[in-house]
């Protein structure tokens, strides 16, 4: 249970970072439900926990934005108190092959991935040091551990947040703060909706379980890893692909 646990989430509105505030929420945290531009669908993520019960609030900030992130960080501890469990999901795609790869697509991607991550990490860890406490879950790609064509730029900046991760968990661990990240390979969200259908069936057969995976899936992995069972349990990367990294 996260009773009296407070959460935040980027990249709530839809997808993968949905399904985890609503489970985190089902768990009994606070949550925050970050977005950038889809201020409706953050709403709905936050009247769908309040349904159920629980407590959260939507807040706009564009992760890539080390400023914006400041800012956030400094609201959020001054209405809460604290943050008990950061989650980095906020996440795009610019795919195509390096061969004709533009700068800005390289370094959008890049800059909300990654930097997006360091820019949370970064603004709320002097509170987690002070607190002694924390959970982070970073929310990388199986394409940020295997590498995959026609996506230099994201597998690039996955790999690199598994880096950050396991940097940060060694610089934490003495203030008994986790760091952790999960890796998802095929996820049924916008993210993957938008291939094809032919690109789809051909991924399908390079998952040895034989589908894409669901959100919820990946907020089950979140949920244990923001959970007391996991505390013995940092720097490491939870592949959730149905046997894709294998
Ligand atoms: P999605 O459906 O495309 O959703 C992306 C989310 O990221 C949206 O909530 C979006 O919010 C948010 N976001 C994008 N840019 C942002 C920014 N600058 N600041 C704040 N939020 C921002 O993607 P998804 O499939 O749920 O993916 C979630 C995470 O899982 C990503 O990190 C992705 O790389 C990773 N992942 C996904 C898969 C997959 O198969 N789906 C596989 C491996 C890893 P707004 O709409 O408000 O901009």
């Amino acid at each position: 249970m996260l009773k009296d646990k407070t959460a935040l989430v980027t990249g709530a509105g839809r997808g993968i970072g949905r399904a985890i505030a609503l489970k985190l929420a089902k768990l009994g945290a606070k949550v925050i439900v970050n977005y950038s531009g889809s201020k409706e669908k953050a709403e709905e993520t936050v009247a769908l926990i309040q349904a159920e019960g629980g407590d959260a609030e939507a807040l706009r900030c564009d992760v890539s934005d080390y400023e914006a992130c400041g800012e956030l960080a400094k609201n959020v501890l001054a209405k809460y108190g604290r943050l008990d469990i950061l989650v980095n999901n906020a996440g795009i795609t610019k795919d195509g092959l390096l061969m004709g790869m533009s700068e800005e697509d390289y370094d959008r991607v890049l800059d909300t991935n990654l930097k997006g991550t360091f820019n949370m990490m970064r603004h709320f860890s002097r509170s987690f040091m002070k607190q002694r406490s924390g959970r982070i879950i970073n929310i990388a790609s199986v394409s940020g551990v295997l590498g995959n064509a026609g996506q230099a730029n994201y597998s690039a900046s996955k790999a690199g947040v598994i880096g950050l991760t396991k940097s940060a968990a060694r610089e934490m661990a003495s203030r008994g703060i986790c760091v952790n990240a999960i890796a998802p390979g095929f996820i049924d969200t916008d993210m993957v909706s938008a291939m094809g259908e032919d690109i789809r069936g051909k991924l399908i057969e390079k998952i040895p379980l034989g589908r894409v995976g669901q959100a919820e899936e990946i907020a089950e992995a979140v949920a244990f890893l923001a959970g007391d069972a996991a505390g013995y349990i940092t720097g490491q990367v939870l592949c959730v692909d149905g046997g894709m990294a294998i």
